[in-house]
């Protein structure tokens, strides 16, 4: 299958590596007194990407992230410091759903995993005050030894705040999470842990959704013989309909994907989307390796290409953590 003419669907943008917290799996190193600020992009080179954009696809939903995107000087201009000034601000720049990281059930496991004491509790307040507000939250959860045994009570305690989705991430073996091989999962309990989580999703009020985890659509595609997977879309779509700005302007198929494919201070958007050769490789499948190569889910999943660099120094081999090998 070939992925041809494709325009950009989702674009993250990561406007700054500033952040006040020191998570552990942070893929951009990023910490509060990091001075990055020299090379990001000024604001009008941001502006121009954003009309660059809309002018190649219109409908393109554009992501804001870091760091904390808070923390980048002209935020609200452009598009756990939320109160109830900056609550009104987010109101008024049309922004309309908030994220926020939840990593544990408990202070103990979240706050030991964001490296700041009080983090549980600040985000649990942030999550309500938006909430009170009128303001849509998404919980987002990195999935780890340490708190796969909270996973069933964080997607509860994410009901229980009325929150709207509920993305969970399975580490990437990059940036910090390198040095995090002893909280990544062996690929049985991934299939165990992702196959609970469809079951809970199903039934759930929220939109749960793991994330980097392209093969949850094969399991459930096995598993839920009658479930709809269109909402779901096309497993991995890095490169396909998604990719990732960083804060200096460089562009890849994704935030964890760790190849320079294209700079937009000398080169235009739509210039990198269509001829980068990574993005190219990256939408034709039958260039895939190993036993992604061989899969008959290939098209619905795709495995995860980064994680695939991460591992073995080539995206097009076969995700390391999915346990499904196909038998002609
Ligand atoms: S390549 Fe991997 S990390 Fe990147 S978007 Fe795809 S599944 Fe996620
Ligand atoms: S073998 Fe590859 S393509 Fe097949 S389900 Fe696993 S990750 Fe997806």
């Amino acid at each position: 299958m070939k992925f041809q003419n494709n325009k950009p669907k989702i674009i993250a943008w990561e406007l700054t590596r500033k952040c006040s917290l020191a998570c552990k799996h942070c893929r951009a190193f990023t910490n509060s007194t990091l001075n990055t600020q020299s090379s990001e992009l000024p604001i009008e080179k941001c502006f121009d990407i954003i009309d660059q954009i809309k002018s190649y696809e219109e409908e393109a939903t554009l992501i804001l992230t870091g760091g904390d995107p808070l923390l980048r000087n002209e935020i609200f201009e452009i598009g756990l410091l939320i109160d109830k000034d900056v609550i009104k601000k987010i109101k008024a720049s049309g922004i309309q759903l908030v994220s926020m990281s939840l990593d544990g059930s408990s202070a103990f496991t979240h706050d030991e995993f964001r490296g700041i004491q009080g983090a549980f509790h600040k985000t649990l307040e942030t999550v309500k005050l938006c909430i009170d507000n009128g303001i849509e939250i998404q919980l987002n959860t990195t999935l780890t030894r340490s708190n796969k045994d909270e996973i069933g009570q964080i997607i509860k305690l994410g009901e229980n705040l009325k929150i709207k989705s509920h993305h969970i991430f399975i580490i990437v073996p990059v940036g910090k999470a390198r040095k995090l091989q002893h909280e990544d999962l062996l690929p049985a309990e991934y299939e165990a842990i992702l196959s609970s989580i469809g079951y809970a999703m199903i039934n759930s009020p929220v939109r749960i959704r793991p994330i980097c985890a392209p093969y949850f659509m094969r399991i459930m595609k096995q598993k839920f013989k009658n479930f709809e997977l269109k909402r779901f879309s096309k497993g991995c779509i890095a490169g396909i309909s998604y990719c990732f700005i960083s804060y200096d302007g460089i562009v890849s198929p994704c935030g964890y994907f760790e190849i320079n494919c294209g700079d937009l201070k000398i080169d235009d958007f739509k210039n990198i989307w269509e001829n980068s050769e990574v993005f190219k490789k990256l939408r034709e499948r039958k260039l895939y390796k190993g036993k992604c190569g061989k899969c008959e889910f290939l098209n619905l999943c795709g495995g995860c290409r980064a994680r695939a660099l991460a591992k073995t120094g080539d995206f097009l081999s076969e995700d390391p953590i999915c346990s499904y090998v196909h038998t002609p």
